[in-house]
């Protein structure tokens, strides 16, 4: 006798329901995308105690005839591929045909639905899988389902369900992740009764992203933009001085799907090089066009992973995105406030109070202006900015200046900072953090002169690593060398150091070739080449700076400013903190109640 036999459809669907319904929000996931292929507009979503009472999705979409609702609770069953061509050229949210037959088999179930032209609608009533009821309904067009008591037959899974609130907080990322790339769809999202959110629709993309991430994040907001080789990328990045502690403030789209791509994101976090430390995540909204035909998204049973057949394209053209965008944000576009004469008092009126605060130039003016252009804001706003260019171009070239050779240098503070006088404010350095930033270029522009000033130890250094360290190492050899840093494999897990770049001169090279390692061991994603020497200039330029705690001459000072004047981004350190803080004269004046 045969020992296999064919699962009753109750225990597959239950089964597809342990890897597509993790928790109430994939709940409201999976119907929210329903509604939206069924072309809705208006979207309510109302949730009882976190999900576990109550989990109910009405729309006004298409709705479906008696038949189709009946089919849809069928395992496999959907209306949006037919042919296995489809499968590789998705274009709806949904396509696997389980999510419907699922949640039915962990939950008690209703749908009502009806389509528009049809008198009279159809519910449906499951319970933990079998259909108890089906009956003609007076109901609007559109579907409604509703969720009770979810995972009442899998106790397993409902003992694993979190907090009210945690579990309120993952519905809500899902709402908000959801209604960012569909602006033209009211969502309204209820709990116990109470409005917690009701995103009006709109025709203005930027208008539902503040809606959602915060509407005091507008102004830190700056379009990306980028277009070539059938990859489309446009969304927001927002300036480095307003973080999270978590990435949950990403949020990737591709092809209008909301996706936790890791590539994706780290490609963000390039973007942001050097402007963020650890522990800080940016905040970005980014949204990717492929054509379909281009990306999968058959990959896992929730379809919140992607895979693209152009993934290292793709990764390169975000980076590149939200790079170019930062870059005009610090650079030129925006400056770091000059402490050279503020040329009207029109301009200190927008000037932030905050200790670090950055200055419009024209530049920045312009490109708010085109972003406003591309947001297609009114005219008769347009015309009145329209009148600011003038007086801005007038200030340039004060810009234009050298900036830190410029400041007056009071003297060092705890033998870590300098603190310096501008004309209308106070400037605090961090030596450490500066020097690192002038060594991190000058290492990063390597070239035959860096091997050059390469400093030839007298005693070559000895290094034993582990295996794997080891073979790190071996690969970077060659790319260190140009930079200087002249290390020869001994055999086995031995290396020998024959040469410093200059900077390091003096320093014990072991911990910073070992640290090097070590680190680039530990990122696990294979971070390329071109990534790894960065991190090895960034560490060496760590190494080698000037410390905190360190006295110096008013020449190192004054040499210090100088070089920090050629540097392409002054005000970070490689890792990302801040080279420089500022106090205002109005802030200290406010401070000691000169002026209210
Ligand atoms: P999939 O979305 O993968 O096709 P589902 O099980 O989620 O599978 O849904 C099955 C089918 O039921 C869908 O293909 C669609 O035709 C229909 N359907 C589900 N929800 C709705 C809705 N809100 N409005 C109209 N049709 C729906
Ligand atoms: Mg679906």
């Amino acid at each position: 006798m045969s020992k296999i036999k064919i699962l009753p459809e109750i225990l597959s669907n239950k089964i597809a329901a342990g890897e597509v319904i993790e928790r109430p929000a994939s709940v409201v996931k999976e119907l929210v995308e329903n509604s939206l292929d069924a072309e809705s507009t208006r979207i309510i979503v109302e949730i009882e105690k976190g999900g576990r009472s109550l989990i109910r999705i009405s729309d006004n979409g298409t709705g479906m005839s008696h038949d189709d609702a009946l089919l849809a609770l069928e395992r496999y069953a959907t209306s949006k591929i037919y042919r296995e061509p489809d499968l590789f050229s998705i274009h709806t949210l949904g396509f696997r045909g389980e999510a419907l037959p699922s949640i039915a088999s962990v939950s008690r179930f209703s749908l009502v639905t009806r389509e528009d032209a049809a008198d009279v609608g159809t519910e449906i009533i499951v319970d933990g899988g079998k259909i108890k009821k089906v009956s003609e309904i007076g109901a609007p067009p559109g579907t409604m389902v509703t969720v009770k008591q979810l995972f009442f037959n899998t106790p397993a899974r409902r003992k694993f369900l979190k907090s009210i609130g945690t579990e309120m907080s993952h519905i809500a990322d899902i709402v908000a992740s959801t209604a960012v790339a569909q602006p033209a769809v009211r969502f309204k999202l209820i709990h116990n009764s109470k409005t917690l959110k009701n995103w009006s629709p709109t025709t203005n993309s930027f208008d539902r992203v503040i809606e959602v991430v915060g509407k005091d994040l507008a102004k830190a907001l700056h379009p990306i933009e980028f277009n070539a080789n059938g990859i489309s990328i446009s969304g927001w990045v927002c300036a480095p001085q307003v973080t999270r502690t978590t990435s949950r403030g990403v949020y990737v789209y591709v092809n209008q799907r909301f996706v936790r791509d890791r590539v994706i994101q780290h490609a963000v976090f390039q973007g942001y090089s050097q402007r963020l430390v650890k522990g800080q995540f940016p905040i970005a909204v980014v949204l990717i066009s492929v054509p379909f035909d281009q990306v999968d998204v058959n990959v896992h049973p929730s379809k919140g992973e992607v895979r693209f057949t152009r993934q290292h394209q793709i990764h390169e053209a975000v980076k590149l995105a939200v790079a170019q965008t930062l870059e005009q944000i610090d650079h030129p576009q925006w400056r770091p406030r000059t402490w050279g004469p503020v040329a009207s008092s029109q301009d200190s009126s927008e000037v932030s109070d905050s200790v670090v605060s950055y200055q419009r130039t024209e530049d920045r003016f312009q490109t708010k202006l085109s972003y406003n252009q591309y947001q297609g804001t009114d005219t008769q706003q347009s015309a009145k900015r329209d009148a600011k260019p003038a007086i801005r171009r007038e200030q340039t070239p004060i810009w234009q200046k050298k900036r830190f050779s410029d400041l007056r240098v009071i003297g060092q503070f705890h033998d870590a900072y300098l603190v310096c006088e501008a004309h209308d404010g106070l400037i605090l350095i961090d030596q450490h953090a500066a020097h690192e930033r002038i060594l991190f270029e000058r290492l990063r522009g390597q070239s035959a002169q860096a091997k050059k000033a390469a400093q030839q130890l007298l005693v070559p250094e000895t290094i034993d690593l582990g295996f794997r360290e080891s073979g790190v190492l071996e690969k970077l050899i060659p790319d260190l060398k140009l930079l200087g840093l002249d290390i020869e494999h001994f055999g086995g897990n031995t290396f020998v150091v024959k040469s410093v770049p200059a900077p390091l001169a003096g320093r014990d090279v072991n911990p910073l070739i070992i640290e090097m390692v070590e680190n680039l061991v530990a990122v696990g994603y294979s971070p390329g080449p071109q990534k790894a020497l960065e991190q090895c200039c960034m560490m060496m330029a760590c190494h080698g700076a000037i410390r905190a705690n360190q006295r110096l001459s008013k020449e190192q000072i004054n040499g210090l400013l100088e070089q920090l004047d050629s540097c392409d981004n002054p005000s970070h350190c490689p890792h990302g903190r801040p080279t420089w803080i500022r106090w205002d004269v109005k802030t200290l004046e406010k401070s000691f109640k000169r002026i209210v």
